[in-house]
């Protein structure tokens, strides 16, 4: 495997691959990983000759007050890892390489980012969507897979790269998530034992709010009182949104149908912000909690 920091590199790298007819799957990622980027590791593997996983902390998409500086990172084995998975290249990029001192360009999309995290962190998807659009171009991916996790970061990419006609494919993986529930994420790391527990409030509404719908209560205002009050009882969490939004739109909705997401953000003791989401009425079984 390959590990690539400098940008002319990874461009002469990817020119190469295409020269001799190779397609390239790109894993884009801030690093420190979990079985959840490995499973996005293995789908981009069946998709495209060549994979690529980057692993850049970007700053741009982290506000005023945000974790940037103390967000969990461990290069020599997330190498290891990605090694092992069969990756091709990781291109991990230096921040000063990547915003050089008078850059100025940034990619907004607009009404998909106004909701949910977009709400809370201003100029999120503004760095979301600019560093997407340089890795897209410098790594000259094909396809690039991303989890339902992130499920706006998603769908504000998926829109971005039909606004802007780009030439790369986006496909979405579904949660990985531990076995009593709690999705997988670089941000579980700052979580000590009594924080993990109270952690596990965000799939349980998730849950919960299936079993509700399921039963017949699909006034949102209703199921998200319901949810709402489950997770203040842990105590020391403080909800940022409980949102039944239009998957494809996220925009709010007040009756649930089969189109809606349910999306959470919780903080967990003023510390930890995570986030989760499942669609309510889809046909998988619901687990027992
Ligand atoms: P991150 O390193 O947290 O920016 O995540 C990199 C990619 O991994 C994004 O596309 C995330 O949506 C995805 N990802 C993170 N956690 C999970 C998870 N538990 N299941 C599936 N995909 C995930």
């Amino acid at each position: 495997m390959k590990v690539i920091h400098s940008l002319t590199e990874m461009v002469a790298w990817s020119k190469d691959q295409a020269s001799s007819g190779l397609t390239i799957g790109l894993v884009p990622t801030m690093g420190y990983f979990h079985e959840g980027h490995l499973s996005l590791m293995r789908a981009a593997a069946g998709l495209a000759d060549q994979i690529v996983v980057t692993l850049f902390v970007n700053p741009i998409q982290f506000g005023p007050g945000e974790d940037l500086e103390a967000y969990p990172r461990n290069f020599d084995q997330d190498c290891q890892l990605a090694a092992q998975e069969g990756v091709d290249v990781v291109f991990a990029p230096h921040a000063s390489e990547m915003y050089q001192d008078d850059f100025q360009t940034t990619v907004s999309v607009g009404n998909i980012t106004k909701h949910l995290c977009g709400a809370s962190r201003p100029g999120h998807f503004d760095g979301v969507a600019t560093v997407l659009t340089k890795l897209f171009h410098i790594t000259g991916a094909d396809k690039a897979v991303f989890g339902e996790k992130d499920y706006q970061q998603l769908a504000v990419i998926r829109r971005m790269v039909i606004d802007l006609n780009m030439d790369v494919e986006i496909v979405g993986h579904p949660i990985v998530r531990e076995t009593d529930g709690l999705a997988m994420s670089s941000r579980n790391s700052y979580l000590n034992e009594e924080e993990r527990e109270k952690a596990l409030c965000l799939y349980k509404s998730l849950v919960m709010a299936r079993k509700d719908a399921v039963s017949g209560i699909l006034e949102s205002i209703m199921l998200a009182g319901r949810i709402k009050d489950h997770i203040l009882s842990y105590g020391g969490t403080e909800i940022d949104y409980v949102s039944f939004v239009d998957h494809r739109s996220l925009e709010p909705v007040d009756t649930v149908d089969e189109n809606t997401l349910l999306a959470l953000a919780v903080r967990i003791n003023n510390k930890v912000r995570l986030i989760d989401n499942s669609m309510v009425l889809a046909e998988k079984d619901i687990p027992e909690v």
